[in-house]
């Protein structure tokens, strides 16, 4: 379907983008990669009147690298930070979950602020960025302000970025040499939305769990932090016994809802095996770096 009217703008500075979108108000939308957007304009789904296009705007391209962790600008696309071979070491699992994010042509122009900005509750990324306990920078024409990552998806398709903002960038803090992640995924097929997605990451000092961050895609609004799974894990070391106490746990703690891909049984089933598997990649990820 043709996309409704609407205006465009191209702003070159960060500063023209903040000002714009502070003047256009609710019916302005910021373009960034355009992947979610865009289809949702030729569905009708979202109807805005003007789009700002962050795309050359030369601050908000690219990343930073440094000790403290990893800093991810709006329009770094999710293709580079996937290939990137630094970030890929530093965060192993940063490079599987965006492995399995739609399709490689929709990483090459989609963004990783854009995805997370979006907020599906099916998406790797918004889940993953709150295992890894991330802060988003969420800038207006006024200034900044920085959101903790259970803090900013609120629900379906919404976060803590209001009208006349745009989230300028996303913080992971540096892993450190005991944490270890895994992030799993059930979909129909390759490339798809997934039914439910896992994100585990834990702190492991002396072969005990000090701890624990246990979240799940696809049973909730919003990335959904499986507490009971945490409590399960935390204190001990990972065996087999643990593991399945961390599936029962996660299983019983979601509550999903029925939906055309899924019911709520299955999709319960399926977040506490994936999150058993997560630790069990974890546990045999760790022996082979110790061995
Ligand atoms: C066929 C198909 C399959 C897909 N499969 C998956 C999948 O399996 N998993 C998955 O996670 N995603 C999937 N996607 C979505 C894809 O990852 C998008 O790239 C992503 O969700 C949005 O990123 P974008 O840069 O394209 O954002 P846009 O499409 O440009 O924007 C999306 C929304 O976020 C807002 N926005 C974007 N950037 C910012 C910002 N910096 N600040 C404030 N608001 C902003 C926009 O205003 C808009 O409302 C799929 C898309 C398609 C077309």
């Amino acid at each position: 379907m043709k996309l409704a009217p609407f205006r465009y703008h191209q702003p070159s500075t960060q500063v023209e983008a903040l000002e714009l979108l502070g003047s256009l108000g609710d019916n302005a939308k910021v373009l960034a990669g355009g992947q979610s957007l865009l289809p949702m304009m030729a569905y009708r789904l979202a109807t805005p009147t003007d789009l700002v296009d962050i795309g050359r705007i030369p601050e908000l391209r690219g990343w930073d690298l440094d000790d403290s962790g990893l800093r991810i600008r709006a329009m770094a696309r999710q293709r580079q930070i996937e290939l990137d071979p630094d970030i890929g070491l530093r965060f192993p699992v940063m490079h599987h979950a965006l492995a399995k994010v739609a399709h490689v042509q929709i990483r090459n122009r989609g963004t990783v602020c854009g995805s997370l900005a979006h907020a599906d509750s099916a998406a790797e990324l918004p889940t993953l960025m709150v295992a890894l306990d991330s802060t988003f920078v969420v800038a207006n024409a006024q200034g900044r302000r920085r959101v903790a990552a259970p803090d900013f998806f609120k629900f379906h398709f919404t976060t803590a970025v209001e009208a006349g903002e745009l989230l300028a960038e996303v913080f992971i803090p540096d892993p450190g040499p005991g944490q270890h992640a895994a992030f799993m995924e059930v979909s129909r097929r390759k490339g798809d939305f997934a039914v439910v997605g896992a994100a585990v990451v834990v702190d492991i000092e002396d072969g005990h769990v000090k701890g624990a961050r246990v979240v799940c895609s696809g049973v909730a609004p919003t990335p959904y932090v499986v507490a009971a799974a945490e409590e399960a894990i935390v204190g001990g070391e990972l065996r087999d016994s643990t593991l399945l106490d961390a599936q029962y746990a996660t299983s019983r703690s979601v509550d999903p809802p029925d939906d055309f891909h899924a019911d709520s049984e299955y999709r319960k089933h399926l977040a506490g095996v994936l999150v058993r598997r997560c630790l069990d990649q974890i546990r045999s990820n760790q022996g082979a770096r110790s061995a």
